[in-house]
């Protein structure tokens, strides 16, 4: 087929990633024409999808791993992650605002709710820990509304399931009420909807691009339509590769130095969800207690309220389970055989021999049954049914390997660029959704640094994100934050009033 006119941009993949992307890029520069090549025929159907990810918009207000203990005995815990999260965070919540009130993802209510974030912990040295991150954190402007309590009765109030038929123990829990349940598909097909229909503009489903190419000014994508089965050839002078689980394929065939001995290595969830109406309406919190020990940084399991299809759901995990497939729908179990090549095996044994723990928890987790998983949720909702929960599949995390790492991991996200920086990828999993939109100005900053270089292009981004060249966290940015907060949370209609 012949090649079509070069648009400025083409982002591969409809989700999360690409929609902050384009949203903000097309919004900076109208001029801009942008295409969006999508496998699936929906979008955002892959991670971003609403029971794919725990929709926590993560700000450091219940996730216990944004605070690691200290190392020293009796010193209060490092709040920096939380605080950096936080700030992150807040930048979405700004761009969401901005969005909602100029008609780029209108009817927030579908996408966003005000859920209470708690923290909850057993056993007398967690309390003492979780009491401690409370003085650490409170101290903050940004955690100054976090509540502590070590009385069962009180935790009884803000969350009932965590304390019934609960043997006695020393419990503690914490509860920011402005925390925030996200539907992050959700919101992506309303910014991707929004860019589909501006000029010169174009979003297309059922496309895999299945080849990248650098060329003479330009990058050129074979694209296969899966319906037909027919390939196209596409060019454009920026690519964005926010295909998630398939970004690495994509990475290595464009040739890219990052990718030399980049490896990654796929996780699939499950989630317990409950099946009973009585009980789901008993619950409006996310409740997340600490990771377990041996399961390196993946996270803590919670037990959650969600708003995802128009109805309420309860849902406690995630669990961990094999899958050799990048990608939950449109994946292949031969995906990660093919990401194989001679230079990234060593990554991924090294990384292997170096993680024993953290394989160790893996093999245990996908070897969990029923039970076992039942038992975990116990150990949040003691009096828990096993009649009343069901598994269902949650999204699958390709975690990155990277040779310069030498086995260690490191579980966020990363931008990476070409050398001339007219290609950037994703790579990561977490917290990705939540800080979408500081990752989608992190891309605009190293390969559109001309949009900002005018005052014009500084006003307009101000406009959208006016935390981008702010210290959020800073002392003397409290009075901003207090202000920007107030905008935002009645764009998107976060009052308290408004929650349940
Ligand atoms: C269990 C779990 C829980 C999580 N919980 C949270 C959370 O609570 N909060 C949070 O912020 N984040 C969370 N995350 C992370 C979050 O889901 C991801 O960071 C985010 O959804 C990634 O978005 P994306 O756009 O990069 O990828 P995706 O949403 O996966 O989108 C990639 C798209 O690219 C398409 N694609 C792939 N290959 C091609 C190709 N070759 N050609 C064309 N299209 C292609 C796919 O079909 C897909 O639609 C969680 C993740 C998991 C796994």
């Amino acid at each position: 087929m012949p090649s079509r006119a070069l648009p400025d941009v083409i982002l591969i993949g409809g989700g999360v990633m690409s929609a902050h992307l384009g949203a903000l890029l097309k919004s900076l520069d109208p001029r801009l024409s942008i295409h969006v090549l999508e496998a699936a025929p929906e979008l955002a159907r892959e991670s971003s999808d609403g029971w794919n990810n725990a929709g926590t918009g993560h700000a450091g207000l219940c996730e216990l791993n944004y605070t690691p203990p200290a190392a020293a005995p009796g010193a209060l815990p490092d709040v920096s992650p939380a605080l950096s999260i936080f700030a992150r965070f807040e930048r979405s919540r700004h761009f969401w605002g901005w969005a909602a009130a100029h008609g780029l993802a209108p009817r927030p209510a579908e996408y966003i709710r005000a859920v209470p974030h708690l923290s909850f912990v057993r056993g007398t040295e967690r309390v003492d820990f979780l009491r401690a991150r409370h003085a650490a954190l409170h101290a903050h402007p940004f955690f100054r509304t976090m509540a502590f309590t070590a009385d069962p009765a009180a935790i009884r109030d803000w969350a009932p399931l965590l304390i019934e038929g609960r043997r006695h123990e020393p419990v503690a829990a914490t509860k920011v009420d402005a925390g925030t349940d996200v539907d992050f598909g959700e919101l992506s097909r309303r910014l991707l909807g929004w860019l589909g229909a501006q000029e010169g503009c174009r979003v297309a489903t059922g496309r895999r691009v299945i080849g990248l190419r650098r060329a003479e000014g330009s990058w050129e994508l074979s694209v296969r339509e899966t319906a037909s089965g027919e390939t196209e050839s596409v060019a454009a002078r920026f690519v964005f590769v926010g295909a998630g689980g398939g970004t690495l394929p994509l990475l290595q065939s464009a040739g890219l130095p990052v990718t030399r001995g980049l490896g990654a290595f796929p996780i699939a969830g499950q989630w317990l969800a409950c099946a009973n109406p009585a009980v789901v309406d008993r619950h409006f919190a996310k409740v997340y207690g600490p990771p377990p020990a041996d399961s390196g940084a993946l996270g803590g399991p919670h037990l959650d309220v969600r708003h995802l299809e128009g109805g309420r759901q309860l849902l406690f995990g995630p669990f961990a389970t094999w899958t050799t497939k990048f990608l939950h729908r449109t994946g292949h179990l031969s995906d990660l055989a093919t990401s194989l090549r001679p230079g990234n095996l060593p990554t991924l044994l090294r990384t292997g021999l170096r993680q024993r723990v953290l394989v160790g928890f893996l093999v245990r987790q996908a070897l969990q049954s029923m039970d076992t998983r039942l038992a975990a949720l116990r150990d949040f909702y003691p009096a828990a049914q096993a009649a009343d929960w069901r598994l269902v599949e949650a999204g699958i995390r390709v975690q990155a390997l990277k040779r310069a790492d030498a086995g260690r991991l490191s579980f966020g996200t990363e931008v990476v660029t070409s050398p001339d920086a007219t290609l950037a990828a994703l790579l990561g999993a977490s917290p990705g959704a939540s800080v979408s939109t500081d990752i989608a100005l992190q891309v605009i900053r190293t390969c559109f640094p001309a949009l900002l270089d005018s005052a014009a292009g500084r006003v307009r981004l101000r406009a959208m994100v006016p935390t981008f060249e702010l210290d959020l966290a800073a002392p003397s940015a409290a009075r901003d934050f207090q202000r920007l907060r107030a905008e935002s949370d009645e764009r998107l209609g976060l009052t308290a009033k408004a929650a349940r």
